[in-house]
């Protein structure tokens, strides 16, 4: 069958088109290269709802990522993912950062971000008590806020998936190439058809570009890899406000934030590498941003540090994100070089995406029948005792506590292998319920989640993986891309 459109990538810029195209009636696929949604930079970010006063004047990015702020809150609430409108202060030392932070203030006016303010010292500290008495003065955005990254990609990816959108697991696209009026995605054989294709590969959408025809692709996309510390829940100082210094040419500098789920995260760094792929993080990398990180706010430490992670930036040569239909090859659309503020912006852009796919022919239609919120996920620590009680005389495996770090219990566990977009290992689970987050890093559930994911999927305890194939719990052969991996 040959698709009205399919979208090669599902992180948050993929899943939030197949969102907002899954609203019309059309035949909608996602090609992902890996096994699940939002295992690109969508999933290792800072998280910020950036308000968008960082963004040059008159760029892509100073448009939708102040729109996509704005929206960011209705989103949330449709999509059932936490979301926290805390503020953000950039922070100035002396005198000497403070033209800096005019600068900031000036697009953030010109971009129309509302409610900034330069304000003392003093003020930032009752605004965020926890930050450094050397912090002389601040920018404070009221509009900035924080989400789940990954929880909003996989629920965008759900309810398009609900909707009837298809996804593809484990199909890298080669090249898109054109046949008889339709183009045709091509991964190790195998082939999708589409009428139009839009190109959000992340870091590998500029070279995807290329291999696809577009051989003097005007973007470059430059890796820069960004490591963070993420502490322990109630430990260290506690963080109410996104924290960050001034920015600097390589980026909008390392920040001290809250996250949704009440941890607090020190980072990103920002260091080019050679492969898109570097996900690694590093000793010095992580002192780098606890250095940082403790000039904001003193007492972060990575003594308090559960785990480490970096992102990869698709940094684009050009210096914004590059949102049009390719000039060579028709039907393709390429979203390429979304960099930050590519999460704060995804409502906006992946409007924007949906405009262009219309322009460049695409009947759009809206669907009746389409539902664009998502069923309500039961988040059973978050519930008073009485609905608690409620709800396990409804269903006892809400009484069966799996993850003890998190408060995780065994039927939210079990709701999210079975739906739509369901967990099919460890580390997904872990992705959409939080089962194994905490401080133990899931130590001790683990075992739990693995049996509850061999029974639900009819396999073997043995055919049980953390993530994917070669990541067995019990070592066993398994074949990865038609190769053996013992
Ligand atoms: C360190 C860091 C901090 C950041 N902080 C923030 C922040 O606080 N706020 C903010 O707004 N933004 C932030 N960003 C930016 C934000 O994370 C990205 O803009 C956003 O996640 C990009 O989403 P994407 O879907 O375009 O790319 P990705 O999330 O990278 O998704 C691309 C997907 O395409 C898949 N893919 C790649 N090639 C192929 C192929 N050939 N075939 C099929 N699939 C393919 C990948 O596997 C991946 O799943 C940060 C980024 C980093 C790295």
């Amino acid at each position: 069958m040959t698709y009205d459109v399919l979208i090669v990538g599902g992180g948050i810029t993929g899943c939030m088109t197949a969102y907002r195209l899954s609203g019309y009636r059309l035949r909608v696929a996602v090609a992902e290269a890996t096994g699940d949604v939002a295992m690109g930079a969508t999933k290792a970010n800072s998280a910020i709802v950036h308000a968008g006063y960082d963004a040059v004047p008159g760029t892509l990015k100073a448009k939708y990522n102040v729109a996509g702020c704005a929206e960011m809150p209705e989103l949330a609430r449709l999509l059932d993912v936490p979301y926290n409108n805390c503020g953000s202060l950039v922070c100035a030392f002396s005198e000497d950062d403070m033209p800096a932070l005019r600068e900031l203030l000036e697009r953030g006016e010109k971009n129309g971000v509302p409610g900034l303010e330069i304000v003392s010292g003093e003020r930032a500290r009752e605004l965020e008590p926890a930050l450094s008495e050397e912090i002389y003065a601040a920018l404070w955005a009221p509009t900035a806020g924080i989400v789940c990254p990954y929880e909003l990609c996989i629920a965008a990816g759900e309810t398009a998936a609900r909707n009837g959108c298809d996804f593809y697991f484990n199909f890298p696209v080669e090249r898109i190439r054109a046949a008889d009026g339709h183009l045709v995605a091509e991964s190790r054989g195998r082939e999708i058809s589409a009428r139009f294709v839009v190109n959000a590969a992340g870091a590998h959408s500029a070279e995807l570009a290329v291999k696809s025809g577009d051989l003097d692709f005007p973007v470059e996309i430059i890796p820069r890899r960004g490591e963070y510390g993420l502490l322990d829940k109630g430990k260290g100082p506690r963080v109410r406000r996104v924290v960050f210094a001034c920015p600097t040419e390589r980026g909008k500098g390392i920040l001290v934030s809250p996250t949704v789920d009440g941890n607090v995260i020190v980072g990103p760094n920002a260091h080019r590498v050679e492969s898109a792929d570097d996900t690694s993080t590093t000793s010095e990398g992580i002192e780098e941003v606890f250095e940082g990180g403790r000039r904001l706010v003193p007492g972060v430490s990575p003594r308090d540090m559960i785990t480490s992670f970096a992102g990869v930036r698709a940094t684009p040569s050009t210096g914004d994100f590059y949102v049009r239909p390719s000039e060579r090859v028709s039907g393709l659309l390429h979203l390429v070089g979304i960099e930050s503020p590519g999460l704060a912006a995804s409502p906006a852009l992946s409007r924007a995406a949906v405009e262009l796919l219309g322009e460049m022919g695409l009947h759009l239609e809206e669907n009746p029948d389409a539902v664009m919120e998502r069923p309500p996920v039961v988040r059973f620590r978050l519930l008073r005792a009485s609905e608690k009680n409620e709800l396990i005389k409804r269903d006892p495996s809400y009484g069966r506590i799996v993850c003890r770090c998190e408060t995780i219990t065994e039927g939210e566990i079990l709701d999210a292998i079975r739906r739509p977009l369901g967990a099919r290992d460890i580390d997904m689970v872990k992705r959409r319920v939080r089962a194994g987050m905490g401080r133990c890093q899931g130590g001790f559930c683990s075992p739990r989640v693995a049996e509850l994911l061999a029974k639900e999927l009819g396999i073997s305890l043995g055919e049980v993986t953390k993530k994917g194939c070669g990541s067995e719990l019990v070592p066993r052969d398994c074949e990865r891309d038609g190769e053996l991996i013992v």
